[in-house]
């Protein structure tokens, strides 16, 4: 069953309930109060007899108990003296009848005295109780009775209490339950609004979500609109639908970099695939004919190999990075030494592409970085590497400044070249793994657009920065930042 469908059901359970329940007690009500009269009061009548009126009542007849026995019968026969007794019970809507084998005495001219009095004669209902309903033609009555002897003969005197002002009639009651049930009834249907405002409408909601989600449908937004458990189950689902919709912009630009890579790829291999072939036929087909321009050839085969080589391995590399698993050895660097090192390395290499490498380290010799050799080996050979790719070809030489120097906790390493430079535009970018800037296309240089995706991924393992600044037609300088080891701190 639906849960709009129970709380309709509920709400109808609410309204029906009770009214049932009212309904059974009015019928009860309506039976058992005119018994309760007929046994209590030997009456028929079905009117329903308020308590505290008979409580009233027995209080009056009280009172005229007292009376009676602090009186001297005869006193009770004088109609002057019962006149001043009557004025006492005129107070409280009540009078006195004297009856002595007639009517000698009537407190109240008005009432339906003779009526009142065949009622009494024709029964002998205050046998065995003290008082009796009476409805009367006017109006209905209480009558109680109190019997006394004077000169051998019984009297009685009758308290008769018109009780119509205080008996409610039935319809009154019903009129009054009516107008409870209605506005339970009410009550219940505006709170069956409430709660199909309160829960359905959310649920509503979440369901269209859902839905939408196994419909691979992610772009909507689901605002809560409540901080009960249904707002904290919506906040709960935008968040799933968030991260999923993350999750599959992911896969999607996953999959994309991927088309990317390999297209990339398949353009870098050709080209000096292209090249060894063509430097193939050349020997094959005696074009190299002396043996200077055989070597020449073979040399270029290799050094077109050797950059295949490079390519594979910095695919390999890559595939470490993209999935986290680059294996660092870290370890603590004497910074000048290290550095030393690396120009050395550098500059027979830069040497033979024309290059001149300005080198400069005020790095105190002892000053130690923690980091993996051979990883900060390569983020400099990519740098290096990004420098003479994207030379500028009409300067006369190349040109790398390679500075290393300490600024309080940290050490700058600076690679400022006087290369093509970056656009300003590609300039936030060019960190973006697979990204290239138009101008680096346009030299046909090659280039897959991760090495310095992975030159920053490195820094960042090694806790440090590093930023590019570029002049168009100028040059590109990169700057890295890596904390000092310290004997008590850390890197
Ligand atoms: P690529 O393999 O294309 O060189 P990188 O990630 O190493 O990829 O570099 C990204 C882009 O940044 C390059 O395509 C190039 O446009 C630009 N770039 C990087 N270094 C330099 C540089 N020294 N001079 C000019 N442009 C550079």
């Amino acid at each position: 069953m639906r849960l709009s469908t129970k709380l309709v059901l509920v709400t109808l359970g609410l309204v029906i309930v009770p009214l049932v329940l009212l309904t059974a007690s009015l019928l009860l009500l309506r039976v058992y109060r005119p018994r309760a009269l007929r046994t209590d009061y030997g009456q028929e009548d079905t009117n329903i007899m308020n308590i505290n009126v008979i409580r009233r009542f027995d209080a009056l007849m009280n009172q005229l108990r007292q009376e009676i026995t602090e009186r001297e019968p005869e006193t009770l026969l004088d109609p002057q003296q019962l006149s001043e007794l009557n004025e006492v019970f005129l107070k409280d809507k009540a009078y006195l009848l004297g009856y002595l084998e007639e009517c000698y005495f009537n407190g109240d001219a008005a009432g339906d005295n003779e009526e009142i009095l065949g009622y009494i004669q024709g029964q002998e209902a205050f046998e065995d109780r003290d008082k009796l309903y009476f409805a009367g033609l006017s109006h209905p009555y209480l009558i109680g009775c109190q019997r006394f002897v004077s000169g051998g003969r019984q009297a009685s005197l009758y308290l008769v209490c018109d009780v119509s002002g205080s008996l409610p009639s039935v319809t009154r009651i019903i009129f009054l339950v009516t107008i409870s049930v209605l506005a339970l009834a009410g009550g219940s249907i505006v709170m069956l609004g409430w709660l199909r405002l309160k829960f359905a409408k959310p649920m509503k909601q979440l369901q269209t979500a859902a839905r939408s989600i196994a419909e691979g449908n992610l772009d909507f937004e689901l605002v809560p609109e409540s901080d009960d458990e249904f707002g904290e189950l919506m906040g709960t689902f935008e968040e799933m639908r968030q991260r999923l919709k993350m999750n599959a912009e992911e896969r999607l630009r996953y999959e994309q970099d991927s088309k990317i890579l390999v297209s990339n790829i398949s353009h870098d291999l050709k080209t000096p695939i292209t090249a060894i072939k063509g430097y193939v036929e050349g020997i094959r087909d005696g074009v190299a004919s002396s043996p200077e321009k055989q070597r020449k050839y073979l040399t270029t085969i290799y050094n077109k190999a050797d950059d295949m080589d490079k390519l594979v391995d910095q695919l390999a590399f890559y595939s470490l990075v993209d999935t986290d698993r680059v294996p660092y050895h870290f370890t603590k660097i004497p910074v000048r030494a290290y550095f030393d090192d690396c120009r050395d390395e550098l500059t027979p290499e830069l040497e033979a592409q024309e290059f001149d490498l300005i080198y400069e380290n005020t790095v105190d010799k002892d000053v130690l970085i923690v980091g993996d050799p051979e990883q900060l080996h390569r983020v400099i050979s990519n740098i290096v590497s990004n420098s003479v790719k994207y030379r500028n070809r009409n300067a006369a030489r190349g040109q790398i400044r390679l500075s290393v120097r300490q600024e309080r906790e940290m050490i700058l390493l600076e690679m400022e070249d006087n290369g093509i430079g970056i656009d300003r535009k590609d300039l936030p970018y060019i960190f973006d793994r697979f990204y290239r800037s138009d101008l680096s296309r346009s030299a046909a240089t090659g280039g897959n657009g991760i090495g310095l995706s992975i030159v920053k991924k490195i820094v960042e393992d090694h806790s440090g920065r590093i930023w590019a600044e570029s002049s168009p037609g100028k040059g590109t300088k990169l700057t890295i930042e890596l904390r000092v080891w310290e004997e008590n701190g850390h890197e």
